[in-house]
């Protein structure tokens, strides 16, 4: 019996631990995710495609602030990046796809555990969000609407099991859409998340010098910035290292994207 117990336990936590994207699509999800594609289906909806290139988030009144947010495409870990949010104790949203999640997966678990972040959906596979549209960045869209589903809802999954949170946020990779990802997203309870700010490290030339004054540039309470963390190769800590204290001086401080539903 003590034997059996244990086994039981032991099964228990392995399986509870188990992030993999075969692990999440068990037999709960796939009946959950025919309700979500029947309400879809059910819908009448346009489909255009488009860029989130503004946040739709509704911004408090209360003035003086700017959200710093990372994306976490695939690959590649910004340490010295995290390290410095950390030092300056700057408070950042970060969106991790399912795709870096399974290649850093003790890292994702360490940013979870720390306050100082906020931990939302890039995306399972980071791909563009629609049935509809063309390519961008040279990313693969999603191809119907049971991908669309995988894409928010198996990350939001995968995500709370590390953070303990649901994610409230979905960037799609590359920040393109459709109206039937917006609806799906609608229905799974998750808002999009545009940006207000291109720092411009999506590309490896950047300066941090441009990206600061990038920044800069679009300095206004509410101002949502899209960076990344995982290319640590890139200039982010210089830039950054250029408009905090830029920003500070002109009386900005730094909150999580969730924390403009709130204020
Ligand atoms: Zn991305």
């Amino acid at each position: 019996m003590k034997i059996l117990t244990i086994l039981l336990l032991t099964t228990i936590v392995f399986a509870s631990q188990d992030y993999s994207n075969n692990a999440l699509c068990d037999k709960e999800y796939i009946e959950f995710r025919k309700r979500i594609k029947r309400r879809v289906i059910n819908e009448e909806i346009k489909n255009n495609f488009f860029e989130a290139n503004k946040s739709f988030t509704e911004k408090s009144k209360v003035a003086g602030f700017i959200a710093l947010t990372f994306d976490a495409c695939d690959g590649g870990y910004n340490k010295e990046l995290i390290d410095f949010l950390i030092s300056e104790n700057i408070p950042a949203t970060l969106f991790l796809s399912g795709k870096w999640i399974d290649k850093n997966i003790e890292t994702a678990k360490y940013l979870a555990s720390n306050e100082l972040f906020e931990i939302e959906n890039h995306g399972l596979k980071h791909r563009i969000c629609a049935i509809s549209g063309e390519k961008k960045y040279g990313l693969r869209r999603t191809s119907n609407i049971d991908e669309i589903i995988d894409e928010i809802e198996l990350n939001n999954r995968k995500i709370e099991k590390i953070s303990g949170k649901r994610p409230i946020f979905y960037r799609p990779a590359g920040a393109y859409a459709d109206e039937v990802c917006l609806k799906t997203a609608s229905f799974l309870s998750i808002e999009i998340a545009g940006y207000d700010s291109l720092a411009g490290d999506s590309f490896s030339k950047t300066s941090a010098k441009e990206m600061s004054e990038n920044i800069m540039r679009d300095a206004k309470h509410g101002m949502v910035v899209l960076m990344h963390l995982n290319h640590p190769e890139r200039n982010e800590v210089e830039a950054l290292k250029i408009a905090i204290p830029a920003l500070r001086k002109k009386g900005f401080s730094f909150c999580h994207l969730e924390d403009f539903c709130m204020k």
